[in-house]
């Protein structure tokens, strides 16, 4: 490409990466495996751009997978961060700031009213599932097929053929017995979740739902499907858990509870809620959250929980966020579309719910994870490499959200709309 080094600075990088970390990378998705390439090792980022080791510079439509809603090194959180550095990385004892930002999330969020920080999002879902476990006194779980809850052992697992007494574990090392607690229900299928519950009459702890599913490619709920699962969960003494990783300060500043009006007892927030640090949250109703240690019997704990450096970064961004939020959320649906648009003037069917998107290389959009799995992956694949040759850093999976920034520019996802039609026409060749 005109204008850009090819040293191979990435395939050595890759290459080096490859002798002392499994596979090169810190998390499987970033391997570029689904694609055939070569991933891009990363130098630096800035608002809507991110720059590799050759000193290639793409459109980020990755964005850290959805952290950064302000873009890459926004000037005021890099500011909250490095301002706390200067005063210590973790102390191991109690901070102001974290009650800040436990009250940002609870104004936020109005079923929220005791939050605990946690360092990631596979540890605020597996410890707000323990949290309904200890409340209910029951131990089975409901989770969806293709919904992504981080990687716990209890949450790693799909359906199989026995889903109505108990899943089979999605990876190594899962025990049997563990993943065997899991029920799992198709995703905008109520009936699915009703004879979990029939079958399973007072031993289901809790439904744990995407409430906007963003790890199968980006499937909305369907009118009616959250609803559903309230009453469910309320007619059988369930608690209902959000996973709001995703879509916590994304699809709206409250979340999917405040977009689609559905209250859940619990909720899990991360991404956003870190600011581009390792942090996140999980809470909910007063009476609920009591069960969790010290107040109750339900233990969790976390050495840099609540970190003085990520609590910087998370506080910023939720500040920013619900100051300017009349203007930024309206903007993220406006730029999202924009692109949803792209994607259908080329051919291909798209969902999107505000500034998460997804182009599913299939005849229809999915609804379900049965669905997903029938998209042309290959074709995914072609589209992929001819948007990086483009200077278009996309997620390297059909199953992955296309994250937009309140930061990304007008004339950047012009560019961005002209990728896509050429990616989409090499694709189909
Ligand atoms: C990313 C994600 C998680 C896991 O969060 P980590 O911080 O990667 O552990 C959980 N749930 C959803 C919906 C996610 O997208």
């Amino acid at each position: 490409m005109i204008g850009r080094q090819h040293m191979g600075e990435n395939k050595q990088d890759f290459e080096r990466a490859q002798r002392v970390i499994p596979g090169g990378v810190n998390s499987p998705v970033r391997a570029f495996r689904a694609v055939g390439r070569t991933p891009r090792f990363i130098r630096e980022a800035k608002g809507d751009t991110i720059t590799d080791v050759e000193g290639n510079t793409y459109t980020d439509y990755v964005m850290s997978w959805g952290p950064l809603v302000l873009g890459h090194a926004c000037e005021e959180v890099v500011r909250a961060v490095t301002d706390a550095a200067r005063k210590g990385l973790s102390y191991g004892a109690p901070t102001g700031r974290e009650t800040e930002l436990a009250e940002e999330i609870c104004a936020a969020c109005p079923h929220m009213e005791l939050v605990r920080l946690v360092n990631s999002g596979t540890e605020a879902t597996m410890s707000a599932v323990r949290v309904a476990r200890g409340y209910t006194g029951r131990e089975k779980i409901v989770k969806f097929a293709g919904n992504y809850h981080g990687h716990s052992d209890g949450l790693l697992v799909k359906a199989g053929s026995g889903c109505l007494t108990g899943a089979v574990p999605d990876s190594l090392g899962v025990p049997r017995g563990y993943a065997g607690e899991t029920l799992v229900a198709q995703y905008n299928d109520l009936p699915s979740v009703r004879e979990l519950f029939e079958v399973n009459r007072g031993g289901i702890a809790c439904v744990i739902v995407e409430p906007v599913a963003a790890n199968m490619g980006v499937v909305p709920p369907e009118e009616g499907f959250l609803q559903g699962l309230r009453a469910l969960c309320d007619q059988n003494g369930a608690l209902l858990i959000f996973d709001e990783v995703i879509t916590g300060f994304r699809v709206a500043y409250g979340g999917a509870a405040e977009r689609y009006g559905v209250t859940p007892d619990l909720a899990a927030y991360g991404k956003i809620v870190g600011g581009g640090m390792p942090l996140a949250a999980y809470g909910g109703r007063q009476e609920i959250m009591s069960v969790v240690a010290p107040l109750g019997g339900v233990y969790q704990a976390g050495t840099l929980s609540g970190n003085p450096v990520a609590t910087a970064a998370g506080l910023a961004t939720l500040r920013i966020l619900r100051e300017g939020k009349e203007k930024i959320y309206p903007a993220l649906e406006e730029k999202g579309a924009y692109l949803e648009a792209a994607f259908r003037a080329a051919g291909v069917p798209a969902t999107r719910v505000g500034s998460i998107l997804t182009p599913f290389f299939a005849e229809n959009a999915p609804k379900n994870y049965a669905e997903a799995c029938g998209c042309d992956t290959a074709a995914f694949a072609r589209y992929f490499g001819a948007m990086l040759d483009a200077g278009q850093y996309v997620a390297p999976s059909q199953f992955e959200a296309m994250f937009v920034s309140a930061v990304h520019t007008q004339a950047h996802l012009q560019e961005t709309a002209s990728a896509i039609a050429a990616a989409v026409a090499a694709a189909r060749r």
